[in-house]
């Protein structure tokens, strides 16, 4: 088993929190968890952490406002959600943040501004800027523009463009999905969670399967497309449980916690 004790000498990370771990069945937000989200993410900006969040959510929270029976399935209706429930959102992330003095930003990207090498060094140029100003800039998909095929199909792969654009040392997912295991969990009670994965080959896609989240879009296999980008780029990525945000705190203390899957050393230029 590999040592993780690199992980204690991480100061860029970018944290993507899906919207399972930001909202409950009922689609309704769930304060306490966010709000140990932002005291956590508040103190590692204290400790001189540069700290990105990737915040899903929308969709289901203005869905939950605008009192829709489901989440809505067709394009048009979950960018009017995520209208709806983006500025809910980054409400009650700057209510919770202000309280440890912490100052928010909000970045709404899509695929086509990282495709295009002026706009893409404009968007770095920001987050570095805030960075330097001690800001965590909370981001996601500017789903109003985006549609399905132009965009960045998932929040996971988002988290995994951000981390690659930002030149961060970690990322860490966080969701229902508490690791990559050697089989189903939901089936074999006897599946034993990977500590660690040097290399995602097939054999590693493979164990991926279906694994689904129960909310939002991704699933394991959405997880590892986006950790095999970010790790091919040498970035360090952590796939571990949201139920407790302190587990960040863990993680960067080299604990074992989720599945870490270890960026090639010689890699490939960022893109
Ligand atoms: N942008 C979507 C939202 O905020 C999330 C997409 C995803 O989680 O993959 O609801």
């Amino acid at each position: 088993m590999e040592n993780r004790s690199h992980l204690k000498n991480k100061s860029r990370i970018v944290i993507k929190v899906g919207t399972s771990t930001l909202t409950y069945e009922n689609g309704k937000m769930n304060l306490s968890r966010i709000q140990k989200l932002a005291w956590v993410l508040s103190d590692l900006t204290n400790k001189g952490f540069e700290v990105i969040l990737v915040s899903s959510g929308a969709i289901t929270v203005g869905a939950e406002r605008l009192k829709l029976r489901q989440r809505p399935s067709e394009t048009k209706d979950k960018q009017a959600a995520s209208a709806v429930g983006q500025a809910i959102l980054m409400q009650i992330y700057e209510n919770f943040f202000m309280q440890y003095n912490q100052v928010i930003a909000q970045i709404l990207l899509t695929k086509d501004v990282l495709d295009d090498e002026t706009r893409k060094e404009n968007t770095r140029n920001t987050f570095f800027t805030l960075f330097d100003m001690g800001v965590i800039p909370i981001v996601n998909e500017n789903d109003t523009v985006s549609v399905d095929e132009l965009g960045f199909s998932d929040n996971d792969s988002l988290s995994s463009y951000v981390a690659c654009l930002t030149d961060s040392d970690l990322l860490i997912m966080l969701s229902d999905i508490k690791g990559l295991y050697d089989s189903d969990p939901s089936i074999n009670p006897d599946a034993v969670m990977l500590d660690t994965v040097t290399e995602i080959n097939d054999d590693i896609t493979y164990l991926a399967g279906e694994t689904k989240s129960k909310h939002g879009t991704g699933g394991m296999a959405t997880k590892l497309m986006a950790a095999k980008m970010a790790t091919q780029r040498g970035i360090d990525v952590v796939i571990a449980s949201g139920e407790d945000p302190k587990d960040i705190f863990d993680i960067l203390n080299a604990e074992k916690k989720g599945t870490l899957f270890i960026g090639a050393r010689t890699h490939m230029p960022p893109n």
